[in-house]
């Protein structure tokens, strides 16, 4: 592994953060935690830690001793020196000479003895941290080393491979316990540079923040030249049959089994991603994979992530018959996860919950891996644990055999309330897990429509004619911009293609693509009528019948909206080549609702008038109230409420649509008020 110390670099991190009143000490600390948490082979998603000793002033002007460490929640790759919060380490270091401490009153210890106490928890590491003497302390869960450490001959093989300048620490638990034993095994031999904790990780330290950081490169890089030179491919690739379904067939099928009906015709859903890199088809189409995806997570806390490890599928030859192998592989793997709950729940008194018991992770032979979660964060992170796990356990399997930790030292991790608290509590937004479309996404109500579903948690993808546009408005929002002519029917299947290898399918679909074509019906050419309803109409139709194939596929629901516009039901002079389509799109949201209601699926539409944006223009606005000679105010404020309507108006009528889960075939008019143009 290259060593990307910098000394320029270094002295930069320094120039920078001592001037806010950061100490030298704590800005290199920063540095060196950086260029470990960069590198995805030693940190990923918030695992790791580091620390250094140091002194701080408080606010009336005391020094302290303090630890440095890295503080839950923080990211080591992008970290600050808040995220390193300081802990007088003078009562930390007397803990140790307690029996027992337990998880809680080892927070309170930490937390009341933090120099701010508005500082984040200190790592559940913080105790081994401050044991070991050296001023800084560097602890990634390197791959390299893991491959070694989750040998069944783990300790025998991490003395041949590390030699007598590294401790080697038997598994325990991280907390109290781990850092003890870790201590006592510094005790025994202070001569050491850093220590292997078994099944876990690598620590190494050292006087400077250089020298911690030169000794982890060193080991980390002994560990992965081993593992090159003595490894051999560890598995036997199978011949797979002919004509597999792609991800994209499959995806919305996956994505319904892993859903709970929550009993009233809703559903708790999953977000995936799919991936497959060569390491990854070498995994999942090794003959063995079965056999490696039962015996457990390679490290303790990717049990937090993806449980008791992945799910296995079969490679998906016979797209009919495969719903009901993804359905009887999900509900085995449930089944499975709730008696290891059960088992490992009765060993003592304490009273715990069980967690959804839905596969995080799955492998399918011929296509990849597929992370699932309750956002699509949540998936990518679950999708690069496993991807960690699977490079993990082909190495270890290059060199020797793969063991992890027996189960109860995995549920006592996955259980363990200190991790727990890593994966975020607090309720969850009302369309969270939901995936919308947005179509003409990037135009005034379509951006505003995106927004207002991002807001209650939607996860969101953003079509428009202009990909650029589109990616803009997503970027925003974290979501999926995608360039789509919705007018042409291969483009629109394409770009739904693109949203389900992004999320895994799709729920919400706002169809919202529109343009104004005016003209005197009886002169009107029919090339405009045409191009007219190409959008105004037939766009709709092919967004929706996309969508439905795919709800359909689901099995969970879905709800389509339409934006139909006030000239569906009150047309204006001279714009029929507008309100003709649009009344007939305004019908279509109610055939949807009509034809697949019985599958769950709602479907309705806004009419909305008078709104800037790109049909009704600053200019236009400008010309139609001179035309009528009112201001611009009142012009747009002409409605029974006298009140201006705007886009976010338009967005929260589609928003509340979306939610209101007993309504279909609705109209929502959002207007200010025209009597004219109520629905009767
Ligand atoms: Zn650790």
């Amino acid at each position: 592994m290259e060593n990307i110390w910098r000394d320029d670099d270094a002295e930069a991190m320094v120039a920078h953060y001592v001037p806010k009143g950061i100490n030298r000490d704590l800005a290199l600390r920063t540095y060196t935690t950086r260029l470990l948490g960069g590198e995805p082979r030693l940190v990923l998603h918030g695992g790791g830690n580091t620390s250094v000793k140091t002194r701080v002033e408080d606010l009336v002007g005391d020094v302290h001793e303090v630890l440095c460490v890295k503080g839950s929640g923080w990211d080591m790759g992008v970290i600050e020196p808040a995220g390193l919060p300081a802990v007088k380490i003078a009562p930390l270091l007397k803990a140790r000479k307690l029996e027992k401490l337990s998880d809680e009153d080892m927070v309170t210890l930490q937390r009341a003895n933090l120099v701010d106490p508005s500082s984040p928890n200190p790592s559940v590491e913080a105790l081994l941290h401050a044991f070991l003497p050296h001023k800084f302390v560097d602890h990634p869960h390197s791959t390299g080393v893991l491959a070694i450490a989750d040998l069944a001959d783990s300790m025998a093989r991490s003395r041949e491979v590390f030699g007598p300048k590294m401790g080697y620490v038997p598994y325990v638990m991280p907390g109290f316990a781990l850092a003890k034993l870790a201590a006592d095994v510094y005790d025994q031999d202070p001569s050491v540079e850093g220590l292997i904790l078994d099944k876990h990780g690598i620590f190494t330290f050292g006087e400077t923040a250089r020298e911690a950081y030169d000794r982890m490169i060193h080991y980390v890089t002994v560990a992965e030249d081993y593992v090159r030179h003595h490894g051999k491919n560890p598995f036997t690739p199978v011949t797979l049959p002919e004509g597999l379904a792609t991800a994209r067939d499959i995806a919305p099928m996956l994505r319904g089994a892993v859903a709970v009906n929550k009993g009233d015709g809703s559903f708790n859903r999953m977000v995936s991603v799919f991936r497959a890199t060569p390491a990854i088809l070498d995994f999942v189409n090794a003959a063995e994979v079965r056999d490696m995806a039962s015996r457990g997570v390679s490290t303790p806390d990717l049990s937090i992530r993806i449980k008791t490890g992945p799910m296995v599928l079969d490679a998906p030859a016979d797209l009919t018959a495969y719903r009901d192998h993804i359905n009887a592989s999900v509900a085995a793997y449930m089944e499975d996860y709730s008696a290891y709950f059960r088992d490992n729940d009765a060993r003592d008194s304490v009273q715990r919950t069980m967690l959804d018991p839905m596969p995080r992770a799955l492998l399918i032979p011929g296509l990849g891996l597929v992370g699932v979660g309750k956002t699509r964060k949540d998936a990518v992170i679950a999708g690069d644990v496993a991807e960690m796990a699977v490079s993990i356990i082909t190495k270890a399997e290059a060199i020797g055999r793969f063991t992890s930790i027996r189960e109860r030292d995995i549920f006592d991790v996955e259980y363990w309330s200190l991790e727990q608290a890593k994966l975020g509590k607090g309720a969850e937004k009302p369309l969270a897990r939901q995936v919308v479309v947005v179509t003409g996404g990037a135009g005034a109500i379509g951006a505003a429509t995106a927004k207002a579903f991002a807001a209650e948690g939607a996860e969101v993808a953003v079509f428009d004619l202009d990909g650029e546009k589109a990616a803009a408005v997503a970027k925003k929002l974290g979501g999926i911009g995608i360039g789509c002519d919705v007018t042409k029917p291969a483009a629109v299947q394409a770009a739904f293609a693109k949203v389900v290898q992004h999320f895994g399918g799709v729920d919400i679909v706002v169809s919202n693509a529109g343009n104004a074509w005016g003209g005197r019906i009886g002169e009107v050419s029919d090339a405009l009528l045409r191009q007219s309803f190409e959008l105004n109409f037939f766009s709709h139709q092919s967004v929706a019948q996309t969508a439905v194939k795919i709800m359909l596929q689901q099995k969970t629901g879905g709800c389509l909206l339409f934006n139909a516009s006030k000239q569906a039901v009150n047309p204006g002079p001279d714009f029929g080549p507008y309100g003709l389509p649009k009344a007939a799109t305004l019908f279509l949201s109610r055939q949807y609702a009509l034809d697949y209601g019985a599958q769950g699926i709602r479907s309705s539409a806004v009419n909305a008038d008078r709104i800037r944006s790109g049909l009704l223009t600053d200019e236009m606005v400008a010309k139609r109230s001179k035309a009528r000679g009112v201001s611009e105010k009142d012009y747009m404020s002409g409605n029974l409420l006298a009140r201006e309507v705007k886009a976010a108006d338009v967005a929260q009528a589609f928003v509340q649509l979306a939610l209101a889960a007993k309504t279909t075939a609705a109209v929502t008019t959002v207007d200010g008020g025209n009597i004219a143009a109520a629905l009767r």
